[in-house]
């Protein structure tokens, strides 16, 4: 049932591989973070439903497809959920959004919630739940249980990086939720970030370091 989709389109890997040189300039890291969010979302995307309403082109009328039901639903879990947000909200420009706000603690390297702000109908949407790293899984996964409070029923779960641990910690939370991911690194240091990875997102993103 758990589903991991590690995309591998060549445009991803390359801009990818990118971000992870440590000379890359905090403007590119951002450029190229929302880049990446747009070719991820077009993956993530892929099943959305479609339904045919009639048009008229310059010629005639038709048929045509559009997307079907309620709009997606991007939640960015901050702070870097912010990078992928803004590539994915350049394909669905009409998408509800909302934000998780989670910080590893330091020491016990758990999650701790300061911030929750999402769309009050969240159980018939889509729910997209956005995060570049998913490092040891614990703050994407107490994310996703606490949009799952809020009501939502099908979620994805986004991200750039993902570290085996953090597929497993969070699919033992959550085997109903798809994780897409442009790639599986190898593991975590003993500070619980991804090796080798890109370092801290957020501070690459903000130009924080
Ligand atoms: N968060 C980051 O920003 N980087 C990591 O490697 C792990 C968690």
């Amino acid at each position: 049932m758990a589903e991991v989709h590690c995309i591998e389109h060549p445009l991803i890997q390359h801009k990818l591989s990118l971000m992870r040189r440590k000379t890359t300039s905090t403007s590119n890291f951002r450029a190229l973070l929302q880049e990446v969010a747009m070719l991820l979302g077009y993956e993530v995307t892929r099943d959305l439903p479609l339904e045919r309403r009639e048009i008229e082109t310059p010629l005639m009328t038709m048929r045509a497809p559009f997307l079907a039901g309620k709009k997606v639903v991007l939640i960015s879990v901050l702070r870097a959920g912010t990078g992928l947000l803004d590539g994915m909200t350049k394909i669905l420009p009409s998408a509800r959004v909302g934000h998780v706000g989670m910080y590893r603690h330091p020491e016990t390297l758990e999650p701790v919630e300061y911030y929750f702000r999402v769309p009050s109908d969240l159980p018939d949407r889509q729910v997209i739940v956005v995060d570049p790293m998913l490092a040891t899984g614990n703050s994407a996964a107490a994310a996703v249980s606490r949009i799952k409070q809020a009501g939502a029923t099908q979620i994805k779960f986004a991200c750039l990086l993902a570290a085996p641990e953090g597929i497993a910690t969070f699919h033992a939370a959550h085997p109903d939720v798809p994780v897409y991911t442009a790639a599986i690194d190898e593991r975590l240091d003993d500070h619980g970030y991804i090796l080798p990875g890109l370092g801290d997102a957020g501070d690459r993103l903000f130009g924080t370091k």
